[in-house]
């Protein structure tokens, strides 16, 4: 493809992208294929010949958008926001067109240096502690998700107990905290990490905060050094994925020091939030006892998946897990000390230029702008939790300070299982209508719908009539 020829085509695809956001609200929510419909609709080779753009863009519309399901659609409310914005796409674009690949400094110094920068940035926009930032012992790092995020924490983690595991291997059995309602990826974390399952502690929660409770968490913790082992990790989380349920950051966080044990604080949908001086509470506990935080500007902070930020109050344990130097990347910049390699901050030595979307992000909306778009999602989440509080056929989880809302409809003539049922019919009846999207939970064993707000494009309007016929749906019987 010339440039010329790209030039002509990129601007179709420009234009295709922005007639579909203008658009968006014509689809349905979810995508309503069958499975293998979009397959079978797909040739089973590929072409001999080039092609030109336009027919893909052609089969884009036809086969593949039925097979979409529209995560910017204004009544998209299932599981959390994946927000993807103009500034955002044009970031990812730009960093396509560079086409670089920054696993060193070496490679490409401003990528990594942006990279650098914008995650000092967003410590100070976040209200997070001076630590974090890469001048001092710490540092912030773009990770792919808050999954990856969690696995480099765990693998610092197990050098930071002394026993040398990136050369050893792992030689006793290490134990990792969590409750319940942790994020999957934690266990993920600690297979990939040769921790195994069943070396997940799970610690007992407050039954009406949802949060770890301290002293079980203590407790556990005992019982284990008791028993041989060696206690890793604590994972706390700020907002989990259930019904963002907060961990008690500061008193786990006094356990944690009191027993030496790194803290991983999990804030991937809630720790925006503190771009917003009245949510910054949420901080709690952090600057004072966190060895590593993430949050993922790539759910309800405007960027494009995939941006996951990771810091480290000490990013010396983490290199020295990572880091290993073959001959091919030795380069005089790494060698003098002087430069961040962020290949040593992750998983895969290669790395895209991420930062450029973040950064295209920060400066157009300004931290005024990534506020207003955090509290109008959060006033809407409010104003809908009012309705359904209000409502005697429905029942709400409280609390719910950010932009998700649990809640399910009371059916008083139904045992607990029919009534779960129910409400489960009710979703599948909406979700297939394509209106509107949402997704559930569990919680002490009882079935609620999840209502989650964060795209820029959901209006009053747009929550108001999701109401409505969540409403309707609830009372045909
Ligand atoms: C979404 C979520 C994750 C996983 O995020 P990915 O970036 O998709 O890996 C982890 N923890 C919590 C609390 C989440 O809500």
């Amino acid at each position: 493809m010339s440039p010329e020829e790209f030039r002509r085509v990129g601007k179709q695809v420009v234009d295709w992208i922005a007639d579909y956001r203008a658009g968006i609200e014509s689809f349905p929510v979810r995508s309503q294929v069958e499975p293998g419909e979009v397959r079978a609709k797909l040739p089973a080779h590929p072409p001999e010949r080039g092609e030109d753009f336009e027919q893909v863009l052609r089969d884009l519309d036809e086969i593949l958008l039925p097979g979409v399901t529209h995560w910017q659609h204004p009544e998209f409310f299932a599981y959390f926001p994946s927000n993807s914005t103009g500034p955002s796409i044009l970031g990812d674009l730009l960093s396509s067109g560079l086409g670089v690949q920054g696993m060193v400094w070496a490679t490409s110094p401003a990528c990594t240096e942006l990279e650098t920068t914008v995650m000092d940035w967003l410590v100070a926009l976040l209200g997070l502690p001076s630590h974090f930032r890469t001048d001092a012992a710490g540092g912030g790092v773009i990770q792919d998700s808050a999954s990856s995020a969690v696995l480099v924490a765990c693998l610092a983690a197990l050098q930071r107990t002394g026993e040398d595991v990136a050369r050893l291997g792992i030689r006793r059995r290490h134990t990792l905290y969590a409750s319940e309602h942790t994020h999957s990826s934690l266990e993920r974390a600690a297979r990939l990490a040769g921790i195994g399952s069943d070396n997940v502690r799970v610690v007992g929660t407050d039954p009406d905060t949802l949060g770890m409770d301290p002293r079980r968490l203590d407790e556990l913790i005992a019982a284990d050094v008791e028993a041989g082992a060696v206690p890793t990790l604590v994972c706390a989380t700020i907002g989990t994925t259930s019904t963002t349920a907060i961990d008690p950051v500061r008193e786990i966080g006094e356990v944690c020091r009191e027993r030496d044990v790194w803290l991983h604080v999990d804030a991937a949908y809630a720790g925006v939030a503190a771009v917003c001086p009245e949510l910054r509470w949420i901080n709690d506990g952090v600057a004072e006892f966190a060895d590593s935080y993430c949050t993922n500007p790539h759910k309800w902070l405007l960027t494009n998946f995939d941006c996951s930020a990771l810091w480290l109050a000490d990013r010396a344990p983490m290199i020295e897990a990572l880091s290993i130097l073959p001959e091919y990347l030795r380069n005089s910049a790494t060698e003098s000390g002087e430069v961040i390699d962020y290949r040593d901050w992750q998983v895969p030595l290669g790395r895209r230029f991420r930062s450029l979307k973040l950064w295209s992000v920060l400066r157009w909306y300004g931290a005024e702008g990534l506020r207003a778009h955090i509290r109008g999602t959060v006033a809407l989440a409010q104003e809908f939790a009012g309705w359904v509080r209000e409502d005697p056929d429905f029942e709400l989880l409280e609390p719910h300070p950010f932009a998700l809302v649990c809640f399910r409809p009371r059916y008083p003539e139904l045992s607990a299982s029919e009534a779960d049922e129910r409400t489960h019919r009710v979703m599948n009846a909406l979700n297939d209508s394509g209106d509107l999207y949402l997704t559930h939970t569990k919680i002490g064993g009882r079935t609620l719908l999840r209502l989650a707000i964060g795209s820029p494009a959901t209006e009053r309007r747009h929550v108001e009539a999701a109401w409505q016929r969540i409403r309707r749906a609830v009372q045909v019987r």
